[in-house]
């Protein structure tokens, strides 16, 4: 096992990691900027380090300070979270030269996962049914032109390079193509530097189900089931739950055991999620996250499997002792993704918590690092908590979570949390009956208006 783990990371990940460490027995370092000196990550941690100013370039993302900070303390593993570092192969790579452990996947496994043209190619040819589209990149209008007549419209436009749905531009016709694949690049190019874009068919209403993988890279590998993240708003997950309203035992147990082999196939090591649309009782893959996600309490939750700690114990190099058969799901999970943000507008809304209240009681769980006093700085992103229900069924969890969300105070900022206590009184989402444009239309139709 490890003598000492970095957290390269700031906010409830950085704490999230810090629990599994605690439970481990193993000390931890926090690094921070200087605008996050107060945050609760460094006051948690065993030892913390600065490694930069505000902006994250300079400082979470700042690898030489990174490695310093390792130097410094003696830590021998790094554990990077979600966001930043985690889907860097590069830097995975790096640590690697300076015989420091990265608690990911494998750096070709992330490398391969980063390039989705390539993902996709991969995970066909493992047998994972992927969403109707061009074979590799597109590389002229005539050709996107040609791929679009063979899958029909609406087609989608998405980056190779994507992440957090920038780049992606859907074309209803042949005349709206070229615009499409003019604007997808030009996003592309900017936000990641790579301009190669691929073409999909375009799904009108699916729902957005993914299935959590953990492997030890000696070819073992199992699923812990999926979890339905079609709450969206432009394209980032809102709301998150496990199981999906729209499976059965069966159609979990037969996309688990397909994405469980596809995993024991590449010697995945770690944690991963296969995402899907699923849409008439199909399944399309979209793309696969190489990294501990979000919403995997929700998993946790319905599973009593703690991801983070057996992350830790697969990089170490643990083999891996949990069987399929031993993954029991119990109960149903919801996570909300609590913002600060006007609920509204959507406009980020940092600064002071002057009072906060958490829910608790009996199937309540937050994962958060705000606290009465802190302020929550305007440079990275504006997660103030993951509020976590689980209960018996799904109607006991929505129970829980309205007096959840009536029993939460967080004061001095804006949040989202009003849009939590509306969706939970709305018809389509007591019935399980959304898709991953409900949400949008929702908020189209005035639903947190009046
Ligand atoms: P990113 O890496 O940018 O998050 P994804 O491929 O994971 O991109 O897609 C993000 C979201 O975009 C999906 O959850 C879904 O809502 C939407 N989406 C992606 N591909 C399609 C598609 N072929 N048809 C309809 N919606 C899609």
């Amino acid at each position: 096992m490890f003598d000492k783990i970095l957290i390269a990371n700031r906010g409830e990940i950085a704490m999230r990691v810090q629990r599994a460490c605690k439970e481990l027995g193993i000390p931890t370092v926090a690094v921070h900027s200087t605008a996050d000196a107060d945050a609760m990550h460094v006051r948690f941690a065993d030892e913390s380090v600065c490694i930069g100013p505000p902006a994250a370039k300079d400082s979470y993302l700042n690898i030489p300070a990174l490695l310093a900070a390792c130097e410094i303390t003696g830590a021998d593993a790094v554990h990077p979270g979600y966001g930043f570092l985690s889907e860097n192969a590069r830097f995975a790579e790096i640590l690697a030269e300076h015989n420091i452990h990265f608690i990911g996947p494998k750096p070709e496994h992330i490398r391969l996962m980063g390039d989705k043209i390539e993902a996709k190619r991969t995970v066909k040819r493992l047998g994972i049914p992927v969403v109707p589209g061009s074979e590799g990149g597109i590389s002229s209008d005539a050709d996107a032109a040609a791929t679009a007549a063979r899958i029909g419209f609406p087609v989608l436009v998405k980056a190779a390079a994507g992440g957090g749905g920038r780049g992606m531009k859907v074309a209803r016709s042949a005349d709206q193509l070229a615009a499409a694949l003019s604007t997808a690049r030009a996003e592309a190019k900017a936000a990641f530097g790579d301009d190669a874009v691929y073409l999909e068919k375009y799904l009108e209403k699916p729902r957005h189900i993914e299935i959590q993988v953990l492997g030890d890279g000696k070819g073992n590998a199992i699923h812990l089931g999926e979890r339905d993240c079609s709450l969206q708003r432009r394209h980032q997950k809102v709301w998150e739950e496990g199981p999906s309203p729209a499976l059965n035992t069966k159609s979990r147990d037969d996309i688990g055991e397909t994405v469980a082999q596809a995993m024991r196939d590449l010697g995945y090591l770690g944690v991963g999620t296969v995402e899907f649309l699923y849409e008439d009782g199909k399944f399309y893959f979209i793309e696969m996250n190489t990294r501990i996600q979000v919403e995997h309490p929700v998993t946790e939750m319905i599973t009593g499997i703690d991801l983070v700690f057996e992350q830790i114990r697969a990089a170490a190099g643990n083999q891996l002792t949990l069987k399929q058969s031993d993954i029991v799901f119990g109960g149903h999970a919801i996570e909300c993704r609590i913002n600060a943000e006007n609920p509204v507008s959507f406009r980020p809304s940092p600064g002071k918590i002057l009072h906060y209240h958490a829910p608790g009681g009996l199937g309540v769980r937050i994962d958060s690092a705000v606290y009465q006093g802190y302020s929550i700085p305007p440079y990275y992103d504006s997660l103030v908590g993951k509020l976590i229900v689980h209960g018996k069924t799904r109607t006991e969890a929505l129970m829980r979570l309205k007096r959840a969300l009536d029993e939460v105070v967080v004061d001095g900022i804006e949040t989202t949390l009003p849009l939590f206590r509306a969706l939970v009184r709305e018809a389509d989402i007591i019935d399980g009956n959304y898709h991953i444009h409900w949400l949008e239309q929702f908020l189209a139709a005035g639903g947190m208006a009046d």
